[in-house]
C-alpha cells in the first residue's frame, strides 16, 4: 500500500462520511448534540483539500497532515481523538513507502492506543474504541494466519461494523453521551459508526 492508496482512503472516508452525514448526525442527535455528522464532514473535506494542496509523498505524511487538519478543523470530542489517531499511525510509518498488511496493523493498533491515551475510553464505554479494538485485532489476526491484503481489510471492516452494533445495548461511559446515564442504552454510539466507515473505506481502498 503507497502512498496514492492512502490518499483513495482519505477520498473515500470523505464520501462515505458525505454520504452518510445525516444518519451520524441522527445517531449523535440521540445520544448528543447532533453535530458528528457536520464535524466529520467538515474535516474529511479539509483533509482532502489539504492533500490536494500539499501533495505529501510519504504514506506518514500524508497521515500526519489528515490528522492535523482534523485537529485544526473539527470541533467537539472526535477532531482531537480522530485527529491523534491519524496522526499517530503517520508518526509510526514514517518514511516506509510501501506499506504492508502488518505494518498497517502496526499502525492502526498504533492509533488506538492514541485515542486511549487522549480519551481514557476501554472497551465498553460505548465510543469510537469499541470498533476500533476489534478492527485492530481482526486485522492482526488476518495478517498473522497470512491472508491476502483484500481479506485482511475486509475482516478489519466486518470487526468494525460489528463493534459499532454492538454498541446499542451499552452505557456510555465516557463523552456526552455519559451525561445521560442508563438513557443511552438501545442507541449506536455515533463515533462507532464512523469508526466502522472509516474502515470499511478502508476495504473500499483495497478493492480500487
Ligand atoms: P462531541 O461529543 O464533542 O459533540 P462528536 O459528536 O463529533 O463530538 O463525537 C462524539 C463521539 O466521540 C462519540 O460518539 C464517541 O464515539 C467519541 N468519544 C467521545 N469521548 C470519547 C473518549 N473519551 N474516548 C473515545 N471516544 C470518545
Ligand atoms: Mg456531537
Ligand atoms: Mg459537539
Amino acid at each position: 500500500m503507497n502512498t496514492q492508496f492512502f490518499a483513495a482512503w482519505i477520498q473515500e472516508i470523505a464520501s462515505a462520511v458525505r454520504a452518510q452525514r445525516d444518519h451520524l448526525t441522527q445517531l449523535d442527535a440521540a445520544i448528543g448534540d447532533a453535530d458528528h455528522g457536520a464535524n466529520l464532514d467538515r474535516g474529511f473535506a479539509a483533509a482532502g483539500e489539504a492533500l490536494a494542496g500539499a501533495s505529501p509523498q510519504t504514506p506518514g505524511a500524508l497521515l500526519v497532515l489528515v490528522g492535523s487538519t482534523l485537529i485544526r478543523k473539527v470541533g467537539g470530542a472526535s477532531g482531537p481523538l480522530y485527529g491523534t489517531a491519524f496522526r499517530e499511525m503517520g508518526k509510526l510509518l514514517g518514511d516506509t513507502a510501501e506499506v504492508s498488511p502488518g505494518r498497517l496493523a502496526d499502525a492502526l493498533n498504533a492509533a488506538l492506543s492514541g485515542v486511549q491515551r487522549l480519551g481514557a475510553a476501554a472497551e465498553g464505554d460505548k465510543t469510537m474504541v469499541d470498533a476500533l479494538a476489534p478492527a485492530v485485532r481482526a486485522l492482526a489476526r488476518a495478517v498473522q494466519e497470512g491472508l491476502k491484503t483484500e481479506e485482511a481489510l475486509d475482516a478489519a471492516a466486518a470487526a468494525a461494523e460489528e463493534g459499532a452494533k454492538a454498541t446499542i445495548p451499552l452505557q456510555a461511559r465516557k463523552g456526552r453521551a455519559s451525561y445521560l446515564g442508563p438513557r443511552s442504552v438501545g442507541h449506536e454510539d455515533p463515533g462507532a459508526a464512523s469508526t466502522a466507515l472509516i474502515l470499511g473505506a478502508l476495504r473500499a481502498a483495497g478493492s480500487r
